[in-house]
């Protein structure tokens, strides 16, 4: 079953009616371009089988993209007023949809496997831009259904993202990523297929979940407190930016070498499996 596309015509006629006025703390951008969200579904590879997760559905551009799709979507939104009126929407221009539809009320910073209709699939979102490390990771860590991950960011943050070691923007979000998935760039989105139209260019990330490390929440905590006292300081070498986190200079420098990291190192040489391994060293005394 077909679902109809919200073009700039029914964008504006939406937000008329509702009387919304799209807030940057929100990271309110509402896409008005069909072949953009189409775009969106196809790179995501998501099928008949796959139940999704949307979040921040906004007025429904790509929710209706994926109704046509997917078996289920479940749109996490945080602003009452357009969750309200997603159902309508959704009856409105997906009348013959055979996907379920649910919406849930809640901010996707905290929200939990627990609080959702059904175990999630894949996640395919037009992400609010201002939050959209911590809400990816988050639910990459709290929903370990999700074998799947589209996201459409702002540019830099897609390249940062899929930036692996080496490189001048490779740092905490590019390693947190590769904790739970291989972390590739899909595509580039011009500001044009937006209202209001953002100040800076988008892209699409796509994440594999590759379940390589332990989802331990414990564990996971401790790789991600190495991860940040790493990039704390990035000029230094790993001996002088762990001290803090080791307790002393030389006892960074004991834990790199039986992780066998040379402790002369600069963080954004290492790759994730360094700081799993440097995780795990046991403190000495
Ligand atoms: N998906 C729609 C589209 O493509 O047109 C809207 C995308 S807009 C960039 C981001 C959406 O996320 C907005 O609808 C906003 O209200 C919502 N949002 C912002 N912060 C959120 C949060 N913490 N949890 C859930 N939704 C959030």
């Amino acid at each position: 079953a077909h679902s109809r596309l919200l073009g700039p015509a029914q964008i504006r006629a939406l937000a008329t009616e509702l009387g919304v006025r799209p807030t940057k703390t929100l990271g309110q951008n509402f896409v008005h371009d069909a072949n953009t969200v189409r775009r969106i579904v196809a790179g995501s590879g998501v099928g008949a089988d796959d139940i999704v997760l949307e979040v921040g559905p906004g007025l429904g551009s790509l929710t209706l993209a994926l109704l046509g799709t997917v078996s289920r979507v479940i749109a996490v939104e945080i602003d009452p007023v357009l969750a309200a009126r997603l159902p309508a929407t959704v009856a409105e221009y997906a009348p013959t949809r055979s996907a379920a539809f649910d919406v849930v009320t809640a901010d996707a910073m905290t929200v939990r496997a627990d609080d959702l209709p059904a175990a999630p699939t894949a996640l395919v979102a037009n992400l609010p831009y201002n939050v959209a490390v911590p809400v990816l990771l988050h639910l990459l860590a709290r929903c370990p259904t999700l074998q799947t991950a589209l996201v459409m960011v702002q540019a830099e943050v897609a390249d940062r993202l899929a930036a692996g070691p080496g490189g001048r923007i490779y740092g905490v979000p590019s390693v947190k990523a590769r904790y739970f998935g291989e972390v590739s760039r899909a595509g580039a989105v011009g500001r044009n297929v937006f209202w209001p139209e953002p100040k800076v260019e988008s892209g699409l990330v796509r994440v594999q979940r590759h379940s390589r490390y332990s989802d331990d929440p414990e564990v996971r905590a401790k790789v991600f407190a190495v991860i940040d006292a790493a990039f704390a300081q990035r000029r230094k070498t790993m001996r002088s930016a762990l001290a803090g986190w080791a307790g002393s200079a030389a006892e960074a420098e004991r834990r790199l070498r039986a992780a066998g990291i040379d402790p002369q190192i600069r963080g954004e040489k290492l790759d994730v499996d360094d700081f799993v391994r440097l995780a795990q060293v046991p403190a000495g005394d």
